[in-house]
């Protein structure tokens, strides 16, 4: 298939210079014992906000049918800080705590928005313990000798933070936000959030046409994502190597007795695993979101909706397999899209999103013909209308890719005069283009 057969206007020429975005950092810290202390009862105290929040929300709308909204509950919180029982609230950065109803609020607009489903109760060791820290929640000074590293102490904590500067805030910056984790195998992170001024790149353009160039990528589980040149890319050695092992661990720790020494053990191993899997897994797909939208000017992937009804793996201890693979595949795929995201957002890329029903495994991406439903273990067919022989995910990518391509070419047809084309273009059943912010 030639690439040039479809010819896409260029993108209008952006003319817009570096534009201050908002971009998070990522460092890890080693609290002392008193910090560890302190933040173990904000994490809990935070989560526990969360719930009364969150039941607060749910009854008065169950009962009274009231609309309890983030300023409620924020005037809520201020009781319970002067309760006599829960004054142990006290303790914590009302700040803090009042960034836990933000969370919660948010939470319940994504539900409003249905694009989330109804908020949860936070649990201890399930839910990550996280903590944010507005301007005023921290203390920040810049290392005059290491532009873009400092000393960052936060509320309620006297010493400044142990942080391992793998990396220089952008130099001058002032963080405008922090959020404090620890995941499941303990370790602390620092999430700093600073305004940046990210400068677009040049227009990704084929040489002979100027038609912007553009990447179909098929989301599946045998690869993270197929191209449509037919590469693959992802970390299939690392699900299936982690993929074993976090099923032997797993079934080490079933056997294990509750509450048992060995148990916690067992229960850390994994944690360990699961970190370093997500560790490694967050690298692979920053090289590769980067190396994508440094390339394409216009990237296309499929609603994840219809992704997340995929293929199975075949072999031995199939079923299990197939769980434990789905779920890193789904978070290696809802990273994935986060990433292009942003990145298109930054260097004036564009991300489309196809629509759902659009036919991209069955349709015949040569003629345009509809094929059979195929089984999922269908791996290639041919096309019974003009006989062209298909891998199914290399076919899918490019009739994503083709279908992308017009979708937008009808954006950019759409657009009216002096305004450029957002980061993301989502098609809407069945006909018609949506442009997301
Ligand atoms: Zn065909």
């Amino acid at each position: 298939m030639n690439r040039s057969d479809r010819t896409a206007p260029p993108p209008a020429r952006r003319t817009r210079g570096a534009e201050a975005r908002p971009r998070v950092y990522r460092y890890r810290f080693y609290p002392d014992e008193e910090q560890a202390a302190q933040l173990t009862r904000t994490f809990g105290a935070c989560r526990w906000v969360y719930n009364q929040g969150l039941v607060l929300r749910t009854t008065a709308w169950r009962d009274h049918g009231v609309r309890v909204g983030f300023a409620e509950t924020c005037r809520a919180l201020t009781g319970w800080r002067h309760a006599a029982q829960t004054s142990w609230l006290r303790d914590i950065s009302s700040a803090v705590l009042q960034q836990s109803l933000r969370h919660l609020d948010a939470a319940f607009s994504r539900f409003f928005k249905r694009t989330s489903t109804h908020p949860e109760p936070k649990r201890k060791n399930r839910s990550r313990d996280s903590a944010t820290y507005v301007r005023t929640g921290f203390r920040w000074r810049e290392n005059p000798a290491r532009p873009g590293t400092g000393l960052i102490g936060l509320a309620k904590q006297s010493e400044p933070l142990d942080v391992r500067w793998s990396r220089p805030l952008p130099p001058g910056a002032a963080p405008l936000k922090l959020t404090v984790t620890r995941d499941r195998a303990g370790r602390f992170f620092l999430q700093i959030l600073v305004e940046e001024h990210i400068a677009p790149l040049p227009p990704a353009l084929t040489p002979d046409t100027a038609a912007p160039r553009a990447v179909g990528l098929d989301l599946g589980l045998a690869a993270l994502a197929t191209l449509d040149d037919g590469t693959t890319a992802g970390h299939p050695r690392l699900l299936r190597t982690h993929g074993a092992k976090l099923a032997r661990l797993q079934r080490e720790l079933h056997r294990k007795e509750p509450g048992s020494a060995n148990r916690g053990k067992a229960r850390a191993r994994l944690a360990r695993l699961h970190a370093a899997i997500a560790d490694y897994r967050r690298d692979a797909l920053d090289q590769l979101t980067t190396r994508l939208v440094r390339e394409n000017q216009v990237l296309v992937v499929e609603d994840l909706a219809v992704a997340n009804l995929v293929r199975s793996p075949s072999g031995p201890g199939r079923r299990r397999k197939a769980g434990l693979n789905r779920s890193i595949a789904d978070a290696a795929w809802s990273t994935l899209l986060r990433m292009l995201w942003y990145k298109c957002a930054w260097y004036g890329r564009t991300l489309v999103i196809v629509d759902r029903f659009f036919p991209s495994t069955r349709r015949c991406s040569a003629c345009h013909a509809h094929g059979e439903r195929l089984d999922v273990s269908v791996r290639s067919w041919t096309c019974a209308a003009c006989g062209a022989a298909h891998d199914r995910d290399v076919n899918a990518a490019r009739n994503l890719r083709q279908e992308g391509l017009r979708l937008y070419e009808q954006a950019v047809a759409a657009l009216s005069p002096g305004r450029q084309l957002p980061a993301v273009v989502r098609a809407s059943a069945p006909a018609g283009v949506v442009v997301a912010a």
